[in-house]
């Protein structure tokens, strides 16, 4: 697979935008002036009002942008404020600690949504959604595979040679 920077740039330019990665109109979240919930702030919206792409494909697909984006990005933060306070300031141990731990948690929350779109934006340059190709039965993704070990066949024996018949 060759790396297809027009294309990665475009799906990154969206996902800063936080808009979807297909058509790249639409948002992937409610505006924040709409939002009710702090729940609401966090989840994409179902997917896009003008192109139909599915934000979400399934039950805990945003796991990873949490666990690995989010959460990655923050560590990285946190290291590098770590490292820049204590080796120029030297400030105590009681004041450091809340000075590097307390801006990650505000990046982790103001990064959630971007943290999301990236994921999304990777995952769409990677593994696009195949569009269902009418009469193959939606393509590679339907390939079936047995249900269990497939057993080999039994041997079997072959004919018997025919007895040679005299002719008299
Ligand atoms: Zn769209």
């Amino acid at each position: 697979m060759t790396l297809d920077l027009h294309r990665a740039g475009k799906f990154f330019r969206r996902a800063c935008l936080l808009k979807c990665p297909e058509c790249g109109t639409k948002p992937l979240f409610l505006s924040v002036l709409r939002v009710r919930r702090l729940a609401d702030y966090f989840a994409p919206l179902d997917g896009c009002p003008r192109c139909g792409y599915a934000y979400e494909r399934e039950t805990g697909y945003f796991l990873l942008a949490i666990w690995a984006i989010n959460y990655g990005f923050g560590s990285l933060l946190g290291i590098g404020m770590y490292f820049y306070l204590e080796y120029n300031y030297r400030i105590p141990l009681e004041v450091l600690i809340p000075s590097v731990v307390l801006p990650v948690v505000f990046f982790n929350v103001f990064f959630a949504r971007h943290s999301k779109a990236f994921f999304l934006a990777l995952d769409h340059y990677f593994d696009p959604h195949q569009k269902e190709e009418p009469g193959n039965g939606g393509g590679g993704g339907n390939v079936r595979t047995p249900a269990g070990p497939v057993e080999p066949p039994a041997p079997t024996k072959a004919p018997e040679p025919a007895e040679p018949t005299l002719v008299s």
